[in-house]
């Protein structure tokens, strides 16, 4: 997929540091800085695709995982960035399709995992029930026992 220069829509979250392509200039973005030049990590259309980076942008390193413990943080000073990756580079096809087949088999693996805990509950459960029983049975024969018992007291 090609996408424009600079779009706010599109703004990756996941990222690693990376080196500028061959033939492709530095760019300064709006503070005057040298950009940074990262490399898309996250699991998106946009996966290892290279953009250049506001060497100050507030995201680097990548943002903490909740957004309330950092309201005191100051607002980023530059926003900026820019694509230098139009498409997606030919591993992130292998790799997606990778990562598609390995969270398969963990589905598959979980699901394998949970209907064994049902099926150690159910069992648990049954041994549960024979105990009552058992329990129950004693308990009535120790009745019956004691009313015997006082029966031939009471014959006496
Ligand atoms: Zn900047």
């Amino acid at each position: 997929m090609s996408l424009p220069c600079l779009d706010e829509s599109i703004r990756p979250r996941k990222m690693q540091s990376a080196s500028l392509p061959r033939g492709v200039e530095a760019v300064r973005c709006w503070c005057g800085d040298v950009c940074k030049v990262k490399e898309v990590t996250d699991f998106s259309d946009w996966l290892g695709m290279k953009f250049s980076m506001c060497a100050n942008y507030e995201s680097d390193p990548p943002e903490s995982i909740s957004a309330y413990i950092r309201p005191l943080s100051p607002p980023p000073v530059c926003m900026y960035y820019r694509w230098i990756d139009t498409e997606m580079p030919d591993w992130t096809v292998t790799e997606i399709r990778e990562r598609g087949r390995r969270a398969w088999a963990s589905l598959d693996l979980e699901e394998c995992r949970e209907k064994t805990e049902i099926e150690d509950k159910a069992e648990q459960k049954k041994e549960w029930e024979d105990y009552c029983v058992e329990q129950r049975a004693f308990i009535d024969e120790m009745k019956r026992k004691n009313q015997e018992e006082k029966l031939r007291l009471e014959e006496v």
